[in-house]
């Protein structure tokens, strides 16, 4: 059995790295507060002080953190994970991030001798308890296979995406449309209720139609039950529309769409909206 590594038991790690040690990986945990690590040991994980014990005494370790200042926290900081690396371990980040970021993450890796893997996960908190991820991988083919088994019990789809960088675009691409997407389903919902549909007859059309998705279903589901309670942090998505504009701009790519859909998320996290379900977002468009 190899010995794996896991950092961030936030939201989406934590399930994950339930998955593993459920699974019978060997898994060694860290996370900032270290509280959060409490229902991994109670499963069988062993904990360590810091990032760097744990790449120290894993194969393979994997990351899932907030965002890219996180991820560079995490790697580069003090007991961080470069200074646990050598010859032939592995890293493999699954946090949400720009390209340049994984690039800058990846050249250190190399200069270690290790092997880094960029694997951002689509799906959010039941997906990661479920084990039902889409994993968009891109980076070390070599760690890429090794990693399979994990991969395994965390998703069920893994991409391979070529060359780190690829699983970064892949995920702002999906995230920039989900946000565009829940943006008009509120406004939608908010100008239905302005002129006297009822929501929930709105729902029910679109769900019979071409626009049917699990999406709108969800998160429609939530807005009429007004229920925020928080799957996928407002503030993450804003952060991924940041991240998705930032990546229009790189490739000379007018984005309107995610342009107005991340001013709106702006306004909703300004409005201390943060923390709570990206589907709050309602309440902003409502006004
Ligand atoms: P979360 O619940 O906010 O967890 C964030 C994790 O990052 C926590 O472990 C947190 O540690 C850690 N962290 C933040 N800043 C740090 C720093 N400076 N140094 C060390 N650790 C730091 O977020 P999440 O929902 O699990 O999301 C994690 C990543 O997955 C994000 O990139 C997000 O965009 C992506 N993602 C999320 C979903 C979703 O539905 N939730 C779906 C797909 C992808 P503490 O516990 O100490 O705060």
């Amino acid at each position: 059995m190899p010995k794996y590594g896991f950092l961030g038991l936030g939201i989406m790690g934590t399930g994950m790295a339930a998955n593993l040690v459920r699974a019978g990986f060997e898994v060694t945990v860290w996370n900032r507060s270290p509280e959060k690590t409490a229902p991994l040991v109670a499963l069988g994980a062993r904990v360590a002080a810091t990032p760097k014990e744990v790449v120290e005494g894993s194969e393979i370790t994997f990351a899932i953190l907030s965002d890219p200042s996180a991820a560079e926290a995490v790697f580069f900081g003090p007991n961080g994970v470069l200074t646990g690396l050598s010859d032939g371990k592995g890293y493999v980040d699954m946090s949400t991030v720009d390209a340049g970021t994984s690039r800058r993450i990846a050249a250190a890796v190399a200069a270690k001798g290790g092997r880094f893997v960029e694997a951002p996960v689509s799906g959010t908190k039941k997906p990661a308890e479920d084990g039902t991820l889409v994993i968009l991988a891109a980076g070390d083919r070599s760690l890429f296979d090794e990693a399979q088994p994990a991969f395994g019990k965390m998703g069920k789809k893994t991409m391979y995406l070529g060359e780190t960088g690829g699983g970064a675009h892949m995920k702002l691409i999906i995230n920039m449309i989900m946000g565009g997407m829940l943006t008009l389903l509120c406004e939608g919902i908010v100008l239905g209720e302005k002129t006297g549909l009822k929501p929930v007859d709105l729902l029910e059309a679109l769900d019979a139609g071409a626009l049917a998705n699990p999406m709108f279903k969800g998160k429609g589901g939530m807005i009429l039950a007004e229920n925020y309670a928080t799957s996928f942090p407002l503030k993450h998505m804003q952060k991924d529309l940041r991240l998705a504009v930032q990546l229009g701009d790189e490739a000379g790519q007018p984005l309107y769409g995610v342009a107005a859909a991340n001013e709106t998320f702006k306004r909703a996290r300004g409005q201390g909206l943060g923390e709570e379900d990206l589907c709050a977002v309602y309440k902003t468009i409502k006004g």
